[in-house]
C-alpha cells in the first residue's frame, strides 16, 4: 500500500481544449491514477499512466452488478497561482464510508490523497484559470472479477481521472425551479442513499427525465416511507430559510452527507445564524410559504457550490421563493464558499489544502 507511484508520461500530450468553452466533465486530462486490488497483495501497483481506455473482461462484475463507487472534488487555482483543494480528506473518507457499504475493500485515506495530490501536481497545466472554472477530480472504484454469479468481487481498480470544467453559473447565478418528486423515490433507510454508489444516479434518471418534460430542471426528493419528508434536490443537499431560521434535513441514512452541506452548516454556526438539522415535511414548507415565513431555499453541492431554488411545484401547488431571486443568505455563503475556495478569502477555518 505504501509503495511509491509509478509514473509513465505520455508520449503525445493532447492539445488543450478551448479555456472559455469547457462546459463540465466533457473532457479529460493527459494522464489517469490506477491501482489494483487482489485479495493475496491487497492494493498493490499504484501508478500514474496516460489516460486510455480500460481492458476489461465483458464479464466485469462491475458491468452487471454495478459494485462501484465515486467521488467528486475539485482543484481550484488562486489569484497568487496556488493549487488548492477544498476538504479532500472528508471526500477519501466518504469514499471508503462508500466502499464499506458496497463491500469494497478501503484504502488507506492518507494515500488516496497523495496519489490524488501526485495526479492534479503532474496535470497542474490542466486548470484552467478562467473566472469560476475549475479542474474536476473523479476518483472511482470498480469490481473487475470475471464472473456472473452475485457476490462482492475479489479483485478491483481504484482510478483517478480529472476534467477541466467551466464555470457552473457563466451567467451569473439563476434560481432554478424544481419539482417535488411525488412518484418515484431516490432511496430508503437501510438502502445506499448515503453512498456514493453508481446504482443511485442509475435510478433517478426516470424521475429527472419526467420532471424535465414538465419544464422543471430537478426534483426535490421526499422521503421513500411517508413520501412525505424533505431528503435532498436532485443529487445536491437542500436547505431552507424559514422565518430567519435555517432548516435542512438531518443525516437519516437515505441522505447523502455532502461536504458542501457540512461546511454550510459550520459556516452559518460561525456567524451565529440559528441552523438546525432536523425532519422537514414538504407540508412544513407549504405552510411557512402560506405564512409569508419562507424566505429562501437552495440546494448545496460541489458542482454548483449553492444553488438557489426559485420555485417549488408540489403537485400542482406553486410556491416562488424570494421572487424567484438568489437570497442575501444564500449569496453570502456562495461568496464565502468559493472565495475560500479559490483562495481568494482568507481560510479562517483552515479548510484548503494546497497541491505543490
Ligand atoms: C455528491 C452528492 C451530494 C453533494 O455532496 P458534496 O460533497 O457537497 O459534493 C449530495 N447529494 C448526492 C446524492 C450526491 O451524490
Amino acid at each position: 500500500m505504501s509503495d511509491t507511484i509509478r509514473i509513465e508520461k505520455t508520449k503525445t500530450p493532447k492539445q488543450k481544449p478551448d479555456q472559455n468553452n469547457l462546459g463540465f466533465g466533457k473532457y479529460f486530462t493527459d494522464h489517469m491514477f490506477v491501482m489494483d486490488y487482489s485479495k493475496d497483495k491487497g492494493w498493490y501497483d499504484p501508478r500514474i499512466i496516460p489516460y486510455a481506455p480500460l481492458e476489461m473482461s465483458p464479464a466485469s462484475m462491475v458491468l452487471h452488478y454495478g459494485q462501484a463507487v465515486f467521488e467528486g472534488l475539485k482543484a481550484y487555482k488562486a489569484p497568487d497561482g496556488r493549487i488548492l483543494l477544498f476538504r479532500p480528506e472528508k471526500n477519501m473518507e466518504r469514499l471508503n464510508a462508500s466502499n464499506e457499504r458496497l463491500c469494497i475493500p478501503t484504502i488507506d485515506t492518507e494515500f488516496a490523497l497523495e496519489a490524488l495530490k501526485t495526479l492534479v501536481s503532474l496535470e497542474k497545466e490542466w486548470i484552467p484559470a478562467s473566472e469560476g472554472a475549475s479542474l474536476y477530480i473523479r476518483p472511482f472504484v470498480i469490481a473487475t472479477d470475471p464472473y456472473l454469479g452475485v457476490r462482492p468481487s475479489t479483485t478491483y481498480k481504484f482510478i483517478i481521472i480529472l476534467s477541466p470544467s467551466g464555470a457552473y453559473y457563466p451567467q451569473g447565478i439563476n434560481p432554478v425551479n424544481i419539482y417535488v418528486e411525488n412518484k418515484y423515490v431516490r432511496t430508503v433507510k437501510g438502502g445506499t442513499g448515503h453512498v456514493k454508489t453508481i446504482g443511485n444516479y442509475a435510478a433517478s434518471l426516470k424521475s429527472q427525465m419526467e420532471a424535465y418534460e414538465k419544464g422543471y430542471v430537478q426534483v426535490l426528493w421526499l422521503d421513500g416511507i411517508e413520501r412525505k419528508y424533505i431528503e435532498e434536490v436532485g443529487a445536491m443537499n437542500v436547505f431552507f430559510k424559514i422565518n430567519g431560521e435555517v432548516i435542512t434535513p438531518e443525516l437519516t441514512g437515505s441522505i447523502l452527507p455532502g461536504i458542501t452541506r457540512m461546511s454550510v452548516i459550520e459556516l452559518l454556526k460561525s456567524w451565529g445564524v440559528k441552523t438546525t438539522e432536523r425532519r422537514i415535511s414538504i407540508d412544513e414548507i407549504y405552510n411557512a410559504y402560506n405564512g409569508g415565513l419562507l424566505e429562501e431555499a437552495f440546494g448545496t453541492g460541489t458542482a454548483a457550490v449553492i444553488s438557489p431554488i426559485g420555485e417549488l411545484n408540489w403537485d400542482g401547488r406553486n410556491m416562488i421563493i424570494n421572487d424567484n431571486k438568489i437570497g442575501a443568505l444564500s449569496q453570502r455563503l456562495y461568496d464565502n464558499l468559493t472565495g475560500i475556495q479559490f483562495g481568494k478569502l482568507e481560510d479562517k477555518l483552515g479548510w484548503t489544502v494546497e497541491v505543490k
